[in-house]
């Protein structure tokens, strides 16, 4: 197997044994990039060569003093494109940001560079992160690894698509109502969004500040452990930020004898038959490890995706209005003030953009904030309750994390609606702040990865760490590569 192509846990023994360099490392990741940049795409901006060298030369020169930071020291990983990086462009996938360059870090790059991570580049996404397919990046074309007439899945699309195709070994991606996992489904990879408020938002530019979230990216719940540890910190720049107590690495069992799995039949009612087999197989290999299926009925499967559209849009429409062509990136000067916010926005947003701008100031105006506002909020506190019931009677929550494998390109551009039906099974554990992850499962009959949702109580990233590591020592999709991964070889 290439080095790129290799999970964080096996490279950092290998460094640790001092069998390769983070140079080594770094030179065929960049050689894979290079093969495979035109085909899947993945990236909005690759730093320069010398620049990832330089820092993976500084990790080999720690390694050789026996001074290595952290399993992650001199591993080169890639951000969503939504993160600040000092120096570095941060575009969000949108015109209106096409020229910024961020002052300061976020808190994420902050931790990882600390631990000595080798930053390869940012990744390609929905503009400002919303969608649900990477097609509403306005500055990059990202396409799925597995079949690159296919999406990636979004709006971390490019996040997961380099990590499926060898392009880094680890990324970031954000998660609103189903960013992370979404495209780790489709892109046949691991992908964690962590409870509300345990990795800093700080310098994460902000979609729906109630329900944002970073998490990683990985080929597997192990690596995604080792990352977690070194981004779940309390952060005082983030005013949200909890201070957590974990050692999600040291304390993978594995063992998982006992615990109890809620499943909610009717998220099975008319789904996708390949899917539903898959999920049903993965309960039956549960079984196997000694688990429990207790059976839930969600009160909310009907209200849930409605109610998130509101209070996104809502959040978005208050959280971009500061880019008025004044502050930020773009302008286009207009004769007076009113006309060059007009001007700026107009051109530089795009039409997703617009769309939950408008939809978010309209649920929020006077007269029809009780219907709709109030009313999804109300929504909210139904979610909230009943996953704290759910988890009275279990520990996981497991379900399908989209209703099928990844989709041809183009083909629902033009119905948006029925792009957002695509998030019905992630949304809710953003609304209700809980931690959910996203495993491989399977495939469907046309070779795409199938996605398994995670879901625990807030804080217990530990137990869906360990639910995911016992799933993937019995079974083997999260090893599986795509062709476009095997040809470059
Ligand atoms: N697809 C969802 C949306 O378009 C979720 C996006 C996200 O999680 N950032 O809003």
């Amino acid at each position: 197997m290439k080095l790129c192509d290799m999970s964080i846990y096996e490279l950092s023994e290998m460094l640790d044994k001092k069998e390769v360099s983070s140079v080594e490392i770094s030179k065929d990741v960049l050689s894979r990039i290079s093969k495979v940049k035109d085909i899947c795409g993945g990236y909005l901006t690759v730093l320069d060569e010398n620049v990832i060298l330089d820092k993976a030369k500084e990790a080999d020169s720690r390694i050789s003093d026996n001074k290595r930071k952290s399993k992650i020291d001199g591993i080169p990983y890639a951000l969503k494109d939504n993160m600040c990086t000092k120096g570095i462009a941060t575009t969000c996938a949108s015109k209106i940001l096409e020229n910024f360059i961020p002052p300061y870090d976020c808190t994420v790059y902050e931790h990882l560079s600390n631990a000595g991570g080798v930053l390869v580049g940012k990744c390609d996404m929905d503009e400002f992160a919303m969608g649900s397919t990477t097609e509403n990046s306005a500055l990059g074309c990202t396409k799925n690894p597995w079949d690159v007439n296919k999406v990636a899945g979004g709006s971390s699309g490019g996040s997961a698509a380099v990590v499926s195709s060898g392009q880094a070994i680890f990324a970031l991606g954000s998660d609103t109502g189903g960013s992370i996992r979404l495209p780790s489904s489709f892109c046949g990879v691991s992908g964690i969004k962590p409870t509300y408020s345990a990795v800093s938002r700080y310098g994460l530019v902000a979609f729906a500040s109630s329900l944002d979230q970073i998490g990683p990216i990985t080929k597997d719940a192990r690596d995604a452990a080792i990352i977690l540890d070194e981004i779940v910190r309390y952060d005082n720049k983030d005013s949200t930020s909890v201070m957590v107590m974990a050692d999600y690495y040291k304390n993978l069992t594995g063992n998982i004898k006992g615990m109890k799995i809620g499943i909610d039949m009717a998220h099975y009612d008319g789904l996708n038959a390949e899917v539903k087999d898959a999920v049903f197989t993965a309960l039956d290999d549960y079984k196997a490890l000694g688990c429990e299926i207790v059976d839930l009925s969600f009160s909310h499967n009907d209200i849930a995706l409605s109610a998130y559209y509101i209070i996104s849009s809502a959040e978005a429409s208050s959280n971009l209005a500061r880019f008025d062509g004044v502050k930020y990136g773009m302008r286009i000067q207009g004769g007076d003030i009113i006309d060059t916010y007009v001007k700026t926005r107009s051109e530089g947003f795009g039409s997703e953009v617009k769309r939950r701008i408008m939809l978010g100031t309209f649920v929020l105006s006077s007269g029809y904030y009780d219907a709709y506002y109030k009313k999804a909020l109300k929504a909210r506190s139904v979610i909230k309750n009943n996953y704290d019931e759910a988890f009275k009677k279990c520990d996981i929550v497991i379900s399908p994390t989209a209703v099928s494998g990844a989709f041809e390109r183009g083909r629902k551009t033009q119905s948006p609606t029925e792009i957002y039906l695509s998030d019905i099974y992630t949304v809710t554990a953003n609304i209700a702040g809980i931690p959910a992850m996203s495993i491989p499962c399977g495939f469907t009959k046309e070779g795409m990865p199938i996605g398994l949702q995670i879901a625990a109580n807030s804080y217990c990233e530990q137990t869906i760490l360990n639910a995911a590591f016992a799933y993937q020592n019995s079974t083997n999709f999260h090893k599986q590569q795509p062709n476009l991964v095997k040809e470059a070889k």
